[in-house]
């Protein structure tokens, strides 16, 4: 699981910065970044987002598996 930050919906308002319960988003250069080594993958940040930038992003678990 990871969690993904569209950078073309993310406006860098930040919303997602101020909830995080583990800090783990920074605004850099007008776009959110997730540390990945502090998130803890709760999902607070996705309804968060006014832009609807964040989402989870399921990895491939077993590719040609229906
Ligand atoms: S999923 Fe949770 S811990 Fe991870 S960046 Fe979003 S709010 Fe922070």
């Amino acid at each position: 699981m990871k969690i993904l930050v569209d950078r073309e919906k993310c406006r860098g308002s930040g919303e997602c910065e101020k909830i995080c319960p583990q800090d783990a988003i920074a605004i850099v250069n007008g776009v959110a970044v997730i540390d990945a080594a502090k998130c803890d993958f709760d999902g607070i940040c996705i309804p968060a987002c006014p832009h609807g930038a964040i989402s989870f992003l399921e990895e491939e678990k077993d590719a040609g598996g229906v």
